[in-house]
């Protein structure tokens, strides 16, 4: 490993159940289930680890209907990362599945977008339709993180480390950011929810929740050129993630895979 190429891992901590029909705006033919796995995913590299995104904890669950598989520290604690011992953390959006777990890295600076602040805190959060994946309580402990020092901001593309880069997109929500991380097999880019599934870039298709469709599709061909190949963006909420590719080690098979290594299929 070079001094700027890094180990990229998927954590999952959660899983939603649901139909195919409530992933697509227009909705979707086939009356299966489709559901969305729920990551935060690990950075790791010669100049320390950056966590993209914090998850959600038990209540938040409870509250949303959704299932915790494995709190999101025990995942971290499965591959020896300390969450005190993290200086770096990036928010890709501030969703409620994104930003919880307000205490669980006390020594990190949080890196987030301009816009995304913007959006959380003003005029568009007076509609309910708008404010429905925010919740009070993460903003506010991210206004307390920047009073006391622990914010970051972007406006549009910005270096986290050497080798590690966020860059503004969009669309889901006004200030959605992506991360591209470099890799042994190349640009490795972490979509979050720019791409919800690999079903929403490949076939061009539209998660319900979103601020702007215009830039949702400028996303897709954002993600695409930032990575070094349509197979290094890495979905922000597919159980295929995970089966495709290899687990972080034996016995984190369907938990914790390694996004460094070329995927399977
Ligand atoms: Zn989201
Ligand atoms: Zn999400």
């Amino acid at each position: 490993m070079t001094d700027d190429s890094y180990e990229v891992y998927a954590i999952r901590y959660g899983h939603h159940a649901r139909p195919a029909r409530d992933n697509y705006i227009g909705g979707d033919p086939h009356d299966i289930l489709e559901p969305l796995d729920f990551f935060v995913w690990a950075i790791v590299g010669p100049a320390g680890t950056v966590i993209v995104d914090t998850g959600f904890d038990t209540a938040m669950a409870e509250r949303r209907k959704r299932t915790i598989v494995k709190p999101v520290h025990e995942g971290l604690a499965a591959l020896g990362i300390a969450p005190q011992s993290v200086s770096t953390v990036v928010i890709s959006h501030m969703h409620y599945d994104h930003c919880g777990n307000h205490e669980l890295f006390p020594d990190a600076r949080y890196h987030l977008q301009d816009r995304e602040m913007a959006f959380v805190t003003g005029r568009c959060m007076c509609h309910a339709p708008l404010r429905a994946a925010f919740e009070a309580d993460d903003v506010i402990a991210m206004v307390r993180k920047l009073f006391a020092g622990r914010a970051a901001f972007h406006d549009g593309d910005g270096e986290i480390a050497p080798g590690v880069s966020v860059h503004l997109v969009g669309g889901h929500s006004k200030g959605l950011q992506c991360v591209r991380v470099k890799t042994r097999r190349g640009y490795v880019v972490l979509a979050s929810d720019a791409t919800h599934l690999y079903a929403h870039i490949d076939s061009g298709r539209v998660f319900p929740i979103t601020y702007n469709i215009g830039e949702v599709h400028e996303g897709y061909a954002t993600l695409k050129k930032l990575a070094t190949s349509p197979q290094h963006v890495v979905p922000g909420h597919d159980p295929l993630v995970l089966a495709r590719y290899p687990a972080a080690k034996h016995g984190l098979e369907g938990w914790i895979a390694r996004l460094d290594i070329e995927p399977k299929g």
